[in-house]
Formats: C-alpha cells, sequence, structure tokens
C-alpha cells in the first residue's frame, strides 16, 4: 500500500488567530495562559484538518508561536546570556530572542536575534547566537508534548524535527566567537541531545520521526557525507524510524552516501526537482530504504497534476514496490496559506486552478488512492480542472507573448554607455556635488491608513481617496524642500505594498482576501498570484510623479518596483518560467518608465530588493537565473534617453560573490542599504572599479534612533576613503514608511547639513 504524508502546516491558525493572539499577549491585553490555550486549539484544528483531508501521516511538532528554528534553539537551552540577563519569565525570554524586548521603565533593553531567509522561500527563520561555549540540554521536549497532545485527540502523528546539520548549518555564529570557529563544531555536542529527545519519542511509543535535512539540497552538503554518517550512525538505534526530508531543490550527488544512511526513509522534492527520481531510485533501489515522494507543490498554490504526479509515482512503485513508497507534499505547508475555501471575491474559474494547504492534503490523499487502486471523485475533478487550467493557458495574451519573444539585444541597452549618460544628466538635473535624496517612501501615517482601509470599504469615494493621498504629496513635498533635499521623491502614501499595488493594477494578477503566509514572527504576507500574462492596461504611476513634480522646481524622482521583485515576491504561474514572467513584467515597467520620461520626471527609480535574495540555491543554477534578472531590469530601464537618470536600490548588500551583476544592471546610481555594517562592504565597489553613482545608506532607517550630522559626516568621510567623492550621493538605507515624522525630520536635516559640509570639504 501507498501511503501519504505532509511534511508541516501552516502555523497561523484561521482568521490569522495565532498573529492576533501574541500580538495581544506583547501588548499586555491578554495572559500567557490565554495565548496557550489559543495556540492548543490551534494545534487542535490543524490536525483535524490535515487528518479529515485524509492524509495518513499527520505532523506534529512544527507548531510555534513564532519561529521553528527559534523553538528548536530554545527547546535545546541555547539562550544567549543577553537574554538570561533581563529575568523574564521562559515565555517572554523565548519572544526576546525572537524579536527583541525594550522596557526602559524596568531596565530592560535587548535587540533580537539576527533573521535570515529561510532557503529559498520567502520565509525567514531566527538564528540564535552559537559560540565554542555554547552548552545543549534538552530544555523541553516539544515533539513529545505535541505528539501526546495529539493522541488524547486520537490523533496518531509523526514529530517533526530539523535535523542536526541543518540546524547547525542555519544558525548563527556569535559576533565574539573567534574567526576559525562555526556552529557545525557544536555537532558533538549536540548529538546527545538529540538522542535524549528521540530517546523520549520511542519510549512513548512513536513510530517514526520527520527529521528535516533541507541543508541536503545545498552544494555544500556533498562533501559532508561523514558528518550525516556520523549523526544518523549515533540517532537512528536509540529513535524510532527516522525519515529524512530534503526540501526546496535537488539531492544531487549527496545521494551517494545518503543511500547508506541507517535510516528508514528519504523524502525528495520532486516539485522543484522532477529529475531526480530516475538517479535517486537507481540509488536506493538495492537498499531497503523508504522514499517519499515529494510531489504536492509546499511552495506555489497551484492546484496539483493528479495525473502527472500519478505516471511519476507509479515509475518509482515499479522499481520499489508499493509497500516502499509513500507519497507526499514537496516541503512544509507553510508557505501556503491554509484554505481556498474562504475566498469569496474569486470567481469560480480561478478557484478551480488554486490549491491550498487543506486541499494540497487532500490532493495527497487522493493521489495515495488513486496509486491503490481508488480513483476518487477528486481526483477525476482534478482531471477536469488542470485540462481547464490548460486550456486557459493556451488562450492568454498573444500580443505579450510576442512582444517577449522579439526582445532585441538593443532593448536590453542605454543608448550611450555611462560616462555620456552622466554628462547629459548633468545638465538636465543639475544637482549638486553629493546629492542628497531618500529612498521613496516617507511615513505611512495613522491618516494615510485611515484613508486607505475607509476607500478599501467603500466609506470614501475615489476622488475624496485620492485627495487625501494628494495632501499627503503635498506636504511630503514641501518638507523635503525646506529640509533642502536636492532629489525629492512623492512619498508613496498611494501604495499599501510595493509589489501589491503594482500587482492590482496590471493584468495577469488576482489577490487573496484571506490567503496570509507567514513571512516571520507575526507578520504575515498576502502575495498575488500570477496568473496569466502580464501586461500594463495604463500608466500606475504617472499621475502621482508628475503631481509631485507640479509643485516643485526641484527634480523629482519617480519610483517603481522592479520586475524581479515584483516575481519574487508574488506567487508565480508555473506553467511558463520565471524567466518569461519577469520579462513580461520588465516590458509592462518599461513601458511606465518611458511615460514617466515623457511626463518630465528627470530621474527614476527601479528597486530590485529581491534580486539577491532570489539567487537559487545552488551555484551551476546561478548564470542563468542572473542573466535573465539582470536582463529583466535593463529591458525595463533601457527605454528613455540618456539625460533620464536611472536608479535602483538594493536592502541587502551582500554583493561580494554577484558583483559582476550588479555592475552589468548599469544603473545610472545605487542605494544600498550599509549603516549597520561595517563598509567593509564598500570594498567589493572599489576593487571591481565601479564607475557609477552611489549612495551606500548613512543611516539605519529600521530603528527611530535619530543620527547626529556629526555621525552622517564621520560616515560620508569615511565613504570617501573608499570611493571617489564625485561619485558619492547621500541617502537614508531604506524607504522610511515605518518611522514617525518626528525623527524623520530630524535625521534628514541632519543628513543634509551632513551632505553640505561635503560639499565644502572635497
Ligand atoms: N521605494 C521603496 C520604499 O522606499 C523601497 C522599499 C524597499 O527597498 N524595500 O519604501
Ligand atoms: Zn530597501
Amino acid at each position: 500500500m501507498v501511503k501519504s504524508a505532509v511534511l508541516g502546516y501552516p502555523r497561523i491558525g484561521t482568521n490569522r488567530s495565532v498573529k492576533k493572539a501574541v500580538e495581544s499577549y506583547w501588548a499586555g491585553k491578554s495572559t500567557a495562559e490565554q495565548l496557550q490555550e489559543v495556540a492548543k486549539n490551534v494545534r487542535k484544528e490543524r490536525w483535524e484538518s490535515i487528518k479529515n483531508a485524509g492524509v495518513d501521516t499527520v505532523p506534529s511538532g512544527d507548531f510555534t508561536l513564532y519561529d521553528h528554528l527559534l523553538d528548536h534553539s530554545f527547546n535545546f537551552g541555547v539562550i544567549p546570556e543577553r537574554y538570561v540577563a533581563q529575568n523574564l519569565t521562559p515565555l517572554d525570554t523565548y519572544f526576546a530572542m525572537g524579536r527583541g524586548r525594550q522596557d526602559r521603565s524596568k531596565g530592560i533593553d535587548v535587540v533580537a536575534s539576527e533573521m535570515g531567509k529561510f532557503f529559498d522561500s520567502n520565509y525567514h527563520v531566527v538564528k540564535v547566537d552559537h559560540s565554542p561555549s555554547t552548552e545543549f540540554k534538552l530544555n523541553q521536549n516539544q515533539q513529545l508534548a505535541e505528539y501526546e497532545e495529539a493522541k488524547a485527540l486520537g490523533i496518531t502523528t509523526r514529530p517533526v524535527l530539523f535535523g542536526p546539520i541543518t540546524y547547525l548549518s542555519l544558525v548563527r555564529k556569535a559576533n565574539n566567537a573567534p574567526a576559525e570557529f562555526q556552529p557545525l563544531d557544536l555537532l558533538d555536542k549536540l548529538i546527545p541531545v538529540y538522542s535524549e529527545l528521540l530517546k523520549q519519542l520511542k519510549a512513548a511509543g512513536v513510530e517514526e520521526v520527520q527529521i528535516d535535512e533541507p541543508i541536503l539540497v545545498v552544494d555544500k552538503a556533498e562533501t559532508q557525507g561523514d558528518l550525516f554518517k556520523k549523526v544518523y550512525e549515533a540517532l537512528a538505534p536509540v529513535a524510532p524510524k527516522i525519515t529524512i526530508t530534503t526540501a526546496y531543490g535537488r539531492v544531487g550527488k549527496s545521494i551517494e552516501f545518503l543511500k547508506d544512511l541507517p535510516v528508514y526513509g528519504l523524502h525528495l522534492d520532486l516539485d522543484r526537482e522532477p529529475k531526480q527520481l530516475d538517479e535517486v531510485v537507481a540509488a536506493i533501489k538495492p537498499t531497503k530504504l523508504h522514499l517519499e515522494l515529494g510531489v504536492v507543490s509546499g511552495r506555489n498554490i497551484w492546484k496539483n497534476d493528479l495525473k502527472a504526479s500519478k505516471d511519476l509515482a507509479e515509475k518509482a512503485i515499479a522499481e520499489l514496490g508499493a509497500d516502499r513508497v509513500t507519497v507526499s507534499s514537496s516541503s512544509s505547508l507553510l508557505h501556503t496559506p491554509i484554505s481556498i475555501k474562504v475566498e469569496t471575491k474569486l470567481t469560480p474559474q480561478q478557484l478551480s486552478w488554486l490549491s491550498f494547504a487543506t486541499e494540497k492534503c487532500e490532493e495527497v490523499a487522493a493521489l495515495a488512492g488513486a496509486l491503490n487502486g481508488k480513483e476518487s471523485e477528486l481526483f477525476e475533478q482534478n482531471t477536469k480542472d488542470i485540462a481547464a487550467r490548460r486550456e486557459f493557458e493556451r488562450t492568454s495574451d498573444s500580443a505579450v507573448r510576442d512582444r517577449v519573444a522579439g526582445i532585441t539585444e538593443e532593448q536590453l541597452k542605454r543608448k550611450s554607455p555611462f560616462a555620456a549618460r552622466r554628462e547629459a544628466q548633468k545638465k538636465h538635473l543639475n544637482l549638486p556635488k553629493f546629492p542628497t535624496t531618500t529612498i521613496g517612501s516617507f511615513p505611512q501615517t495613522k491618516e494615510i491608513r485611515v484613508a486607505r482601509a475607509k476607500f478599501g470599504k467603500g466609506e470614501i469615494t475615489q476622488e475624496e481617496y485620492e485627495k487625501a493621498m494628494e495632501k499627503e504629496v503635498q506636504s511630503v513635498v514641501e518638507f523635503q524642500e525646506k529640509t533642502g533635499l536636492d532629489l525629492l521623491v512623492h512619498g508613496e502614501p498611494e501604495r499599501n505594498d510595493m509589489v501589491q499595488y503594482f500587482g492590482e493594477q496590471l493584468n495577469g494578477f488576482i489577490f487573496t482576501q484571506l490567503g496570509w503566509v507567514q513571512s516571520y514572527g507575526s507578520r504575515y504576507v498576502r502575495p498575488p498570484i500570477v496568473v496569466s500574462d502580464v501586461s500594463r492596461p495604463s500608466p500606475m504611476t504617472v499621475r502621482w510623479s508628475a503631481y509631485a513634480q507640479s509643485l516643485t522646481q526641484k527634480p523629482m524622482k519617480g519610483m517603481l518596483t522592479g520586475p524581479v521583485t515584483i516575481l519574487n515576491w508574488s506567487f508565480p504561474r508555473a506553467d511558463i518560467s520565471k524567466e518569461v514572467q519577469s520579462k513580461q513584467l520588465a516590458l509592462a515597467l518599461r513601458d511606465e518608465v518611458v511615460d514617466l520620461a515623457n511626463a518630465g520626471i528627470k530621474a527614476i527609480q527601479v528597486d530590485e530588493p529581491a534580486i539577491r535574495e532570489g539567487l537559487p540555491l545552488r551555484k551551476a543554477d546561478w548564470d542563468n537565473y542572473l542573466t535573465w534578472a539582470v536582463d529583466s531590469f535593463r529591458l525595463s530601464t533601457s527605454g528613455v534617453e540618456d539625460d533620464i537618470q536611472v536608479h535602483s536600490h538594493f536592502c541587502y548588500s551582500d554583493f561580494g560573490d554577484i558583483f559582476p551583476s550588479i555592475q552589468r544592471l548599469d544603473a545610472d546610481v545605487i542605494s544600498i542599504e550599509a549603516s549597520k555594517a561595517d563598509l567593509k562592504l564598500l570594498d567589493v565597489f572599489k576593487s571591481y572599479g565601479y564607475s557609477n553613482e552611489i549612495g551606500p545608506g548613512v543611516y539605519d532607517i529600521h530603528s527611530p534612533r535619530v543620527p547626529s550630522a556629526q555621525e552622517i559626516k564621520d560616515r560620508i568621510a569615511a565613504m570617501a576613503k573608499v570611493l571617489p567623492a564625485d561619485l558619492l550621493i547621500v541617502n537614508p538605507d531604506c524607504g522610511l514608511k515605518t518611522r514617525g515624522w518626528k525623527e524623520t525630520e530630524e535625521s534628514l536635516s541632519n543628513l543634509v547639513e551632513a551632505a553640505r559640509w561635503a560639499r565644502e570639504t572635497y
């Protein structure tokens, strides 16, 4: 018999109940007991939903109040001294590690652990500091507790936890740790704690555990066979049956050692990498390994093609036999919303394309059923829906397809090289040396949010809403003039979100009402969904930029989100490549850029904060990605004359390994986040002889702290030591939308004062 499983499920609760409960607890409006009560109900709701969908193997231990990597650190007793010193309750210590805590009246002031992207998803884990002195002890066995909790409800589960190698690869090395130390050095100290945890599970009657080792899909793992061998030879004898999972990519050469590990099963991501199946099946055939086929995507929101998945699974079954095969999700379903059943505004046709976590569980179950000879109604309906979706895809926008097919080399290039453009732009913009500017958004005040909410509910008309936003733009422009900034922005008050705003105005996107997905902690996002070819029915931002420009003699900078970022922060289509989707977006943006220039806008910024984070996990895939990503940016920005200054902005600025691509963007000006790092990150610009203009952020916008003029002067002086002074522009790290007005006013006037000083000094 083929069995079914899923690797994990959203932790946010229906109606975002976990977010509401933790935030209410943080605000002191509810007690720890009340929070735990909500958590318990959500766990029950999750198990029942998976069970009721007909899935055989239900996960437990994957629930979290904030982040599951943080849970592991906390459960292993890794609580850095700075948190211990605050003398908080265990729950508050846990939250302080995740999000920091400040309560000056009580003398509490501790910063959060660092956060980092989880593989190539848009989820972020909390990376607790580890150093040579880190000790592990089993603080609490969450996997056991949740297993028993489910058991009491009559549901037998498969506990889930990160494997030791993935755990140590994801956590952070403490700043004060010696240079040669890496957290993986702690492996020998960690293995006994895992043994203890797994022994307790076994003693409680747990039959099988799921150990997530997604680190197996990165290149480095291919050299870590000995470590994996050591870990699993130590754990397997004391643990329940172990299935190792490998989401987010292909196992590659690692199969050579994986096939010999003394574990029960191995899981593959066959949504992302279906081609790896044959090789893996051939490798494990002579062994006893059980194979778990991750065919139902945990990453996208598309209905699974069950017929195709069945065909794939049958290939494995033919070689291994049905008893050695389980069908499963490609990763935890945490990256998908909970259910399509609550979406009331999508059409029946749109709903027939989609599958969120609950529906994915039903798919996995139906697939196992079909493989066992019981084709269900759901399976039949699925075949029809997939055929209808294909038909829809075929009839999409031929004009867009033709335009992408006809992209020329010429369209990827500005008319002249940077040096010539620079002269033209100097005349056109007439900016001083060390020009000052900002990254785009200004504080999103309560008035703005209230107006937007009212407009959303139909309580004010479009005209009233736009008037309110115009008033906001006016005050932002007045403020910048008064403060003495050189290159102005309109402040982006009309934007709910830098991706959604564009998605809503483009053809080809749909939006859910309740399709929330956890980004980190209590921050959930509702990514737009690309469903068909993308085009721009009419200008999107011209009205706002032109209005702002009409209020001032100073140049106004237009503000767009780039094609790669729009795509990376949406759910992309699965039927055509990301490259094609990105180019469709780029062409739509190209028209917008041209329209802005025609409307008298002399500088246009195309933000690409997601270009770096979209990098594939395996180096062999980088070139392909970087080629189309950079081409997309160039395509969107190269339709204008030389005298238009093209800006781009990146939030995370660790460009060491992809620097040539940053250069190839050929933006006239880039602004990068730099204030928190020491200026080492500028060395790479220097060593490559970067010749375009650059604005390393001079202060951190993530904190309300106001930098003094002197601090900013020192920062500029330090920058001018590394880079030619005449290439430098002066700006904050990122947009100001999360800041208050008061600190923004003070910070920016200090910034202007520092730039004036620089003009006289250099
Ligand atoms: N222009 C955007 C802003 O200022 C850029 C945001 C970002 O880089 N994440 O808000
Ligand atoms: Zn930014």
